[in-house]
């Protein structure tokens, strides 16, 4: 065969290769970076609906925990992943909206870096202490914590995780600085709360609703506007006499800056399948997630969120260091 042949063929075989690549997407499992440990609030919503995405995408959607830095290790390794549509990740109001206000030096852009796939659940945040914390009600649990500032431990997944900022805004308002034990994620954190070893955190309702229920730890208030549906006993931080302390987060998903269109819109297809689907719903309404309708679920809303998150958190927390 003459070499122009040869050439030929070869350039007619990657032009066959890109149009099977972009059709078949996706052609092997996916990996959703969750970047905090295993069982916490990422990783459940992550494994609820990544498992209805891989039905979807007809492919396996493989959570990965990598954890670190608040959640920022595992972020920075899905900016920097090949955007080939195979490495996407679960982040939240910590690793999206809050840590560039925690992190002069971060290695991501929030909103320049990813391309949104789109919001999987919204997760009120909530107190909730050791099941025989001397208090019970928001008035004692303030109270106490000020009286024994230099004795009490409070946990987070450290520095701009959301159990981080969000606490960091209610010591702010009681004006208390406590000692804090750093995890890898609210999962284990769950786990030394349950067993005494840690006084209290705030943190994702998601997380928390069964041992809630089951009593093994005990829930101060939720810092919502109204009661949360999955927990009618708790009362809110308004009934609690904080007013001020009104804070939500979230989980979503998020694909590196230049993402093929094709795959975004395979995964982001998914995502709205999966959240609204009324068993994925309601496995996510159980815990007390709010869950999106398909337009909340949108790449436009999350990006719009991503852009608001910052916009309140990031001169908030930069001014807190400033201090
Ligand atoms: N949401 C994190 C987790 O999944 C922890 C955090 O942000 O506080 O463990």
């Amino acid at each position: 065969m003459k070499t122009i042949q040869k050439m030929a063929l070869g350039a007619l075989f990657a032009l066959g290769a890109t149009q099977a690549n972009a059709q078949a997407f996706p052609a092997r499992p996916i990996t959703m970076i969750v970047p905090f440990a295993a069982g916490g609030p990422t990783d459940v919503v992550a494994r609820i609906v990544g498992d209805h995405m891989s039905r979807t995408l007809g492919q396996p959607v493989i959570i990965e925990n990598v954890a670190g830095a608040g959640g920022t290790t595992g972020i920075t390794r899905a900016a920097k992943a090949t955007p080939d549509g195979y490495t996407i990740a679960m982040g939240h109001m910590g690793t999206h909206g809050a840590s560039p206000g925690l992190y002069p030096n971060l290695a991501y852009d929030p909103q320049k870096d990813f391309e949104p796939i789109g919001l999987a659940a919204g997760t009120p945040i909530l107190i909730v202490t050791r099941k025989d914390f001397p208090a019970k009600d928001l008035k004692e649990f303030s109270a106490y914590v000020k009286a024994n500032e230099n004795k009490i431990n409070h946990a987070d997944a450290g520095p701009g995780a959301v159990s981080n900022v969000t606490c960091i805004l209610l010591h702010d308002m009681l004006k208390v600085n406590p000692v804090t034990v750093p995890y890898k994620g609210t999962g284990p954190l769950l786990n030394d709360l349950m067993s005494g070893k840690v006084d209290y955190a705030c943190d994702q309702i998601v997380n928390l609703t069964p041992q809630i229920k089951a009593g093994t730890i005990k829930a101060i208030a939720v810092a919502t506007e109204k009661r949360a549906p999955a927990l009618p006993d708790v009362p809110t931080t308004t009934e609690g006499g904080l007013p001020g302390y009104k804070v939500s987060a979230w989980n979503a998903a998020f694909a590196p800056k230049g993402t093929p269109p094709e795959a975004l819109a395979k995964l982001r297809e998914a995502l709205v399948k999966a959240v609204t689907d009324p068993g994925t719903k309601a496995k996510l309404e159980e815990l007390g997630g709010e869950v999106p309708d398909a337009k909340g679920a949108s790449p436009e809303a999350l990006a719009a969120l991503v852009k608001s998150e910052n916009e309140r958190w990031v001169p908030l927390l930069k001014a807190k260091g400033n201090k």
